[in-house]
């Protein structure tokens, strides 16, 4: 039975109500001792002095384009992104070629990312077939199959009466109904946020009114059949608000943001043209400013990357012929480290509840944690290394990112899953 043991870092997981100087024993990918002083024989050491050791960092929000999309990324290469970033769990978003919206795909998916042995891919499936709003997915085959939630993400899950049916059954099966709030009726044309830098470079906006409308919409048909529901991808202070008093209403909603939306307003489209064009756009100071408080007094649950690769052939295009969307695995902790752990606006146990543990219990997952006996899914990383990202030496096969060039302070150092080492920064 293989053993590691990492020596001398801050342990912290906030599930465990644990914060200090510890080892840890793993054997057989799980965890074995937790203690101070360890003098265990093991076949591999991890020294992480100086170093944070914290629960598996899970994202519930990647795009991983395979397949259909491999000229954009591949399991390969999305999962060694998602390693080098410190994810030890990602979810995979649907909206692949074909979609998955059948028990079949959501095998293959899980079947053949496990073979590569980075990080675990946990499906997410689509609401409805071709997440073309109309008719429902088989959500109990899905789920028997691994599905972990549902969502029609790259649109809005089409109407309310639709949303109504996926909650019932949701609700049924214990699963989140995962929605990228957007009124397309609000938002069509629109490629940038609606505000002055789109008025300066004439391009036609997306009015924060269209996430707010969509989010309202969810909150109420959550409220009204008491499924759980999860909103992606925030970007707007009313948004915040909204389910601010969704959760004072006891509306079973968690909320997730990216790092793009609270690093960035959209004054970054001057600089990094379609490399800041994603949906929901980059929004203004005041939005950015909501965000982070949703995120320090508790109303957004995660941190999620809505990973977006897209090749240079797609997305070198004029503003108006780009997809939207960004890179995000490998900066995601060292943006949230800089820009809030850094400022003082959360604490490093917070970082770890919003990029670790509460993102397993959105999918229901017994991760998140480090305890004796649980999976060792462990992140080692030093939160005062700085660092030069470099879009160019990244693992995704992607590039499209407004971080290129950014000194990030804090860096993943070493990714253990299942009691395997699958990244250690050299
Ligand atoms: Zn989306
Ligand atoms: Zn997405």
């Amino acid at each position: 039975m293989a053993s590691l043991l990492i020596k001398g870092g801050r342990v912290i997981s906030p599930a465990d109500e644990l914060d200090g100087e510890f080892d840890i024993f793993v054997e057989a990918g799980v965890i074995k001792e937790i203690a101070p002083g360890l003098a265990r024989p093991a076949d591999e050491t991890v020294e992480a002095l100086g170093q944070v050791v914290s629960p598996g960092l899970v994202d519930v929000h990647v795009h991983l384009r395979e397949p259909g999309g491999e000229i954009s990324e591949t399991f390969e290469t999305g999962l060694r992104a998602a390693v080098a970033g410190g994810f030890t769990s990602v979810c995979a978003m649907p909206n692949t070629q074909p979609v998955n919206d059948r028990a079949e795909t959501t095998r293959r998916f899980i079947e053949q990312t496990q073979r590569l042995g980075l990080a675990r891919v946990f499906p997410i499936a689509a609401v409805s077939m071709a997440s073309q709003g109309e008719s429902l997915t088989d959500f109990k085959a899905l789920v028997g199959a691994g599905a972990v939630g549902f969502s029609d993400d790259g649109r809005p899950v089409k109407t309310a009466g639709l949303l109504k049916r996926a909650m019932v059954q949701a609700r049924e099966l214990g699963v989140p109904v995962i929605d990228h709030c957007e009124d397309l009726s609000l938002s069509v044309g629109g490629l940038i946020n609606e505000g002055e830098v789109a008025g300066r470079l004439r391009l036609k906006g997306i009015p924060p009114c269209a996430e707010d409308v969509c989010v309202a919409r969810d909150l109420i048909v959550a409220e009204a059949t008491g499924a759980p529901l999860h909103v992606a991808h925030l970007s707007t202070a009313r948004a915040v608000e909204m389910v601010r008093v969704g959760k004072r209403r006891a509306i079973r909603v968690t909320a997730e943001v990216t790092p793009h939306h609270f690093a960035l307003t959209d004054q970054a489209v001057l600089e990094h043209g379609t490399n800041a064009k994603m949906n929901p756009p980059l929004r203004s100071q005041k939005d950015v400013e909501a965000l982070i408080e949703g995120l320090a007094d508790g109303t957004i649950d995660a941190i999620a990357t809505d990973h977006a690769p897209h090749a240079p052939e797609l997305k070198q295009k004029p503003m108006d012929q780009a997809p939207f969307g960004v890179i995000g695995l490998e900066t995601a902790l060292g943006l949230a480290l800089t820009r809030l752990v850094h400022t003082d606006r959360i604490s490093l146990a917070k970082l770890i509840l919003l990029m670790s543990t509460n993102p397993a219990r959105i999918i229901n997952r017994p991760l998140g944690r480090l305890r004796v006996g649980e999976v060792a899914d462990i992140t080692v990383f030093d939160p005062n290394g700085e660092w030069i990202y470099r879009a160019a030496e990244g693992r995704s096969k992607s590039r499209n990112t407004p971080f290129d060039g950014w000194t990030l302070k804090g860096i993943v150092a070493v990714t253990i899953v299942g009691g395997n080492v699958v990244f250690r920064r050299t």
